[in-house]
């Protein structure tokens, strides 16, 4: 009785303050598709799955509430907050109706650059023009930010539909099947940190070299404005600012950060008509920005912002780096057991 009441006394001391643990789930897409190197998407059956669960074993949240929460102390224990992140249309469209029906809310980050747009992002039109079944020409020579690569498909040259099927469950960190998937993951990594306008000067030089790439693929569009009005209309769903082109914030000098993150902000309030308090690093881990962007994030008005490295939040998290974890395309019973692990491992 005595250790009772100095538990009491030491809860009042803090205000009736708990510290819960909760998880914020990252997401980008909910679709079926036919390739999928970065393990985007989550199929609308299984995200109707993981609703069903989160219902059951957790507590959905507003990324908002969770933002009051660490602000006031207050975080109820297994609470969970969905994002999404980039902006593609299929969160409008497969997402938005199953959140609804499960009464779940979600935060979509988006990249204001990339909407309205035609043009897929960068990493899908490098899958696009690469690891779609067709012939391309057998050497790639490009110079990017001055340096010179050059790369041999040799027979990987000529890609069937059989090939094309026999890969499409590799994943952009498994090892290279073909030097075809050679090709996408060190072009990937030469084009992550460029520039935007260096990386769509190669993208395009990159389109020419192909002569024959398949035609821009519509259900890897991002949203247009319409359907970003449609997204957050009935409050379940809020927009928060994922930077105008998607780059990695920590290759940029702190004025172009500044014009990332303010001017994604900006536009997205233009549309939205309200102010957008949200805000998530592109790309999340601590390499692809720096305590000078987190500074920048904070002065820009944002409430609170997403990394995308691993962890639980707790009272003690930074509001401007809150860690997520990623969901990939689990059955709902895998979802449950990861979810046992996370808030009880
Ligand atoms: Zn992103």
């Amino acid at each position: 009785m005595r250790a009772l009441g100095r538990l009491r006394r030491v809860a009042r001391r803090l205000g009736g303050r708990s510290d819960g643990k909760v998880l914020i789930l990252l997401y980008h897409r909910v679709a079926k598709l036919d390739s999928d190197p970065w393990a985007l998407a989550v199929t609308p059956r299984r995200f109707a799955e993981h609703l069903e669960v989160l219902r059951q074993h957790a507590r959905p949240v507003q990324l908002r509430e969770l933002s009051q929460a660490l602000h006031y102390g207050n975080l109820a224990d297994r609470s969970v907050v969905i994002t999404f992140d980039d902006g593609y249309a299929d969160n409008l469209h497969n997402a938005k109706p199953l959140l609804e029906r499960h009464d779940v809310p979600a935060t979509v980050f988006v990249a204001s650059g990339y909407v309205g747009r035609k043009r897929e992002f960068w990493w899908d039109e490098l899958d696009r023009l690469l690891l779609q079944p067709g012939a391309l020409p057998e050497r790639l020579q490009l110079i990017v930010n001055g340096n010179t690569y050059q790369w041999e498909l040799g027979e990987a040259a000529y890609y069937t539909v059989e090939d094309f099927r026999r890969h499409r469950g590799w994943r952009a960190w498994d090892k290279s099947p073909t030097p075809r998937h050679h090709l996408y993951t060190s072009l990937y990594e030469v084009l992550r940190p460029a520039s935007e306008e260096e990386r769509r000067r190669k993208l395009s030089e990159l389109r020419r070299w192909t002569v024959t790439a398949p035609a821009r693929r519509s259900n890897h569009r991002a949203l247009s404005l319409e359907e970003i009005d449609k997204l957050q209309e009935g409050g379940l769903l809020e927009v928060g600012a994922h930077t105008v082109t998607h780059p990695v914030l920590s290759a940029l000098p702190p004025v172009s950060q500044r014009h990332e993150i303010g001017k994604s902000k900006a536009r997205l309030e233009k549309i939205l008509d309200h102010p957008v308090s949200s805000f998530a690093y592109p790309y999340g881990k601590p390499r692809d920005y720096t305590a000078e962007t987190v500074d920048i994030v904070r002065q820009a008005g944002f409430a609170c912002a997403c990394s995308g490295f691993a962890g639980l939040v707790r009272r003690s998290s930074d509001r401007f780096q809150l860690p997520r974890v990623y969901v990939r395309n689990w059955s709902g019973d895998r979802l449950a057991r990861q979810l046992s692990r996370w808030f009880d491992g």
